[in-house]
């Protein structure tokens, strides 16, 4: 295990956590706290914005509802080259 591993989002800064929903490693800059300590990556933050923090929270906490979240996550991340 690497102790200094770099934020997978924007790459500069070092990572604090990995998000719970995409498992990416994140800094503090580019992470959203939602709860004491829970946290999400922005990415998957403005992914699920429409949920807001208390859905998210939600989802967190059920397994069943992460699996969801990762599910509608991956299908919403664009694909470049991709027209939809
Ligand atoms: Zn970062
Ligand atoms: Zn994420």
């Amino acid at each position: 295990m690497c102790s200094s591993a770099l934020c997978m989002i924007c790459g500069r800064r070092l990572a604090v956590s990995t998000c719970p929903l995409c498992g990416r490693l994140m800094c503090v800059e580019c992470s959203v706290q939602l709860d004491a300590p829970v946290r999400v990556c922005v990415e998957c933050f403005r992914r699920n914005s429409h949920l807001g923090r208390r859905g998210l929270l939600a989802l967190l906490r059920e397994p069943r509802g992460m699996d969801e979240a990762a599910r509608l996550a991956l299908r919403v991340i664009p694909t470049p080259g991709r027209v939809t």
